[in-house]
C-alpha cells in the first residue's frame, strides 16, 4: 500500500508553519469585562474583539436572551423550513429589513454559512463571480462551492473589476465585495462599484460583516452610508456576531432574493436554526445600535485619538476609518515578538500572518471598541512603541 496517510501528511504541513512562524493556536479566554480578559493567567486590555459598539455584555440583551430562553427554550429544535422558524426569527428578519432599507431579509447560523448559501445559491457553474483579491475566506469559497468561474481584482480597484467582467461579456456575473476589509479596515469603492455592475449588467454583492452598526446613518452601513439602495446594491449580507454583540448573519435584498434564497440555499435549508433566543437579543442590538448613536460618536473619537497618537510615535496603519486598525510590520516573526511583548505589557493584539494576509505584510490587527476608555489606547499606544522600536520592517 503506498498510500500517503492523511492525518501524517497534516502533521508534516503543521511542522512546516510552525518552521515559519504560521502556527495558529487555539487559546482560552476568560472575559472579566467589556474589554479585559484573562489569558494564560494574565489580565489584560483585549483590542481584538469585533464588539464595536461594546453590546456583547450589555445587561439589555442578556436579560432579553434569559427571558425567550424561559419562554421557549434554547434549541430551535429544528431547521427553519420543519418548524425551526420561530417568532423570534421573524420578528429580527423584519427589523433588520427595516433598518438597512431593504425589502425582506432571511437569518442565516453564521456570516460564513450565510455566503456559501447566496454563492451557492444564485451562481451556476460557469457563471462569472469577479471577487475583490482581500475579500473574506468565506466569499471565495462559497465562489468555488458554486463551480462558476472565480476571477480576482486587485483590491479596492474598480477598473481591474472591469477588465474581469469584461473578459466574459455573456456570462451571468456576480461581483462580490467587503464593504469594510477584515484585516486591513478600509471601505470598498461600493458607489463605483455599484456603477460599473449597472452597465455591465452585473449584480453587486456587499458583505458588511464590519460595517453594520458602524457606519452609515443610523450604523445602518457601508451601503446606506454610499446611498445604494437595494435597487444598486441588491445583495447585502451581514453579520450579527460583530458590532451587534451576538451571532449569526442575514441577507438582505428584494423579496425576489429572498424567496430564492429560502428554496435554493443549502446552508440556510439544512441546518438547525439559530437559538432563538439569541435572535431575541440581536432585536435588542438592533434597537440600541439605531438608537444610541453615542457609540459611534465614541467609537469615532477613539478612532482618531488612536490614529493620531500612531503618527506622532512613527507606527505605520492602513488606510482606514473604522474600527479595525491595523499596524502594518512586515515579517511574521517580527508581528509574533512584537504581539508577545504587548501581552507582557497587558494588551492583547494578534499578529495576523500569511496566507490570512498576502506574504511580507503581517501586521499587527487592533480592533477598537466604544468600550474602550481614553488611558486604555493611551497605553496601548506606549507599548506598541515600545515594541516596535523602529516602525515596520522595510
Ligand atoms: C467574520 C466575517 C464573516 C463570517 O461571519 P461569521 O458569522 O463569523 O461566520 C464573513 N465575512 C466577513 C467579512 C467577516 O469579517
Amino acid at each position: 500500500m503506498k498510500r500517503a496517510d492523511l492525518i501524517a501528511r497534516t502533521a508534516a504541513a503543521r511542522a512546516r508553519r510552525a518552521n515559519e512562524d504560521l502556527l495558529r493556536r487555539v487559546r482560552t479566554v476568560r472575559a472579566v469585562d467589556d474589554t479585559r480578559i484573562v489569558m494564560d493567567g494574565r489580565q489584560m486590555t483585549s483590542f481584538a474583539s469585533n464588539d464595536y459598539l461594546g453590546l456583547a455584555r450589555h445587561p439589555a440583551l442578556i436579560e432579553a436572551l434569559i427571558r425567550a430562553a424561559k419562554e421557549v427554550g434554547v434549541g430551535a429544535t429544528a431547521a427553519h423550513l420543519l418548524g425551526g422558524h420561530r417568532e423570534q426569527h421573524a420578528e429580527l428578519e423584519e427589523s433588520l429589513a427595516r433598518w438597512t432599507g431593504r425589502e425582506c431579509a432571511l437569518v442565516f447560523s453564521t456570516g460564513y454559512m450565510a455566503n456559501l448559501g447566496v454563492l451557492q445559491a444564485l451562481l451556476d457553474r460557469d457563471d462569472l463571480c469577479v471577487q475583490d483579491k482581500l475579500n473574506h475566506a468565506c466569499l471565495i469559497d462559497g465562489a468555488r462551492l458554486s463551480g462558476a468561474q472565480l476571477r480576482r481584482y486587485l483590491h479596492a480597484d474598480p477598473d481591474s473589476a472591469r477588465r474581469q467582467l469584461e473578459s466574459s461579456t455573456e456570462a451571468p456575473a456576480l461581483l462580490a465585495t467587503d464593504g469594510v476589509f477584515s484585516m486591513d479596515g478600509d471601505v470598498a469603492p461600493l458607489a463605483e462599484l455599484a456603477a460599473l455592475c449597472a452597465e455591465q449588467g452585473a449584480s453587486l454583492m456587499v458583505d458588511d460583516a464590519h460595517g453594520i452598526g458602524v457606519l452609515g446613518r443610523e450604523g445602518a452601513g457601508s451601503l446606506v452610508e454610499a446611498n445604494l439602495s437595494q435597487h444598486e446594491a441588491p445583495i447585502l449580507m451581514a453579520t450579527l456576531g460583530k458590532a451587534l454583540g451576538v451571532s449569526g448573519a442575514f441577507v438582505a435584498g428584494p423579496a425576489e432574493l429572498i424567496d430564492g434564497l429560502v428554496q435554493f440555499a443549502r446552508t440556510h435549508i439544512y441546518t438547525t436554526a439559530q437559538p432563538p433566543a439569541l435572535a431575541a437579543a440581536t432585536c435588542v442590538a438592533v434597537r440600541i445600535a439605531r438608537e444610541e448613536q453615542w457609540r459611534r460618536d465614541r467609537l469615532h473619537d477613539l478612532i482618531a485619538r488612536f490614529r493620531h497618537g500612531a503618527d506622532h510615535r512613527g507606527l505605520l496603519l492602513a488606510d482606514s476609518r473604522t474600527p479595525i486598525q491595523p499596524v502594518m510590520v512586515g515579517s511574521s516573526a517580527h508581528a509574533v515578538q512584537a504581539s508577545r511583548q504587548l501581552e507582557s505589557s497587558g494588551f492583547f493584539v494578534p499578529a495576523i500572518r500569511p496566507p490570512t494576509v498576502p506574504e511580507n505584510t503581517a501586521r499587527l490587527r487592533v480592533t477598537l471598541s466604544a468600550a474602550h476608555r481614553e488611558p486604555d489606547v493611551e497605553g496601548l499606544l506606549d507599548a506598541l512603541a515600545l515594541a516596535l522600536p523602529h516602525g515596520s520592517d522595510p
